[in-house]
């Protein structure tokens, strides 16, 4: 095993699939839809930042949306069961924009409630990433290069964390790959084991 003391995760995108919980919440309350209008809806989530937004835009209650996300929001047992096995031989953080009391929600639909040693969430504390002051704060006491951060999104994740010195792992798709600095990169979370099973330094 790798020798990082600490590894901190994203949450959406990265053990969750938040977007694909809020499509299908989507899909439920927009009710049927012609196949072309079907793809441009998936853009649309995948583009809108947030729940807010998107709710505006199909004239939906924006609590509605959000309690239907939720229901859509499936566990994944592996993800859990990764989570459990690292922590023998790693702290693990989660660090999280949003309302705590939504990404509490998620992190409970998700299963994924008791896997971290510590939970920071962006409304909770008043910062919010890319702010390295938050990554800081995740990091606690541990160095930044004795740290590796996990996460999907180039900017709000891979960024900060490599201007502070941790390695990175982003995870998705080929071409968020070719774009980002990430030392690491993984199509899904449950591959994180081969990349922990490489040597620390590169
Ligand atoms: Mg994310």
């Amino acid at each position: 095993m790798s020798d990082f003391e600490l590894l901190v995760f994203d949450l959406d995108g990265t053990l969750i699939d938040r977007d694909g919980a809020l499509l299908s919440a989507c899909e439920k309350l927009l009710g049927p839809r012609p196949a072309e209008a079907q793809g441009e809806l998936a853009s649309l989530v995948a583009a809108s930042g947030s729940i807010r937004r998107l709710a505006a835009r199909f004239r939906l209650p924006a609590d509605q949306l959000r309690k239907a996300m939720l229901e859509e929001l499936r566990p994944r047992a592996e993800v859990r069961q990764l989570l459990v096995r690292l922590r023998k031989d790693h702290g693990l953080v989660l660090y999280t924009n949003g309302s705590a009391a939504v990404q509490h929600a998620k992190i409970r639909a998700a299963g994924l409630d008791g896997c971290f040693d510590r939970y920071l969430v962006s409304g909770e504390v008043g910062l919010r990433k890319p702010d390295t002051a938050f990554l800081k704060l995740a990091l606690g006491g541990t160095p930044a290069a004795d740290a590796l951060v996990v996460g999907d999104d180039p900017r709000l994740d891979i960024a900060p964390a490599v201007s502070l010195g941790a390695a990175t792992c982003l995870v998705g798709s080929a071409a968020k790959h070719e774009a980002a600095q990430s030392r690491f990169h993984v199509d899904d979370v449950l591959e994180l084991t081969e990349v922990l099973a490489c040597p620390a330094s590169t």
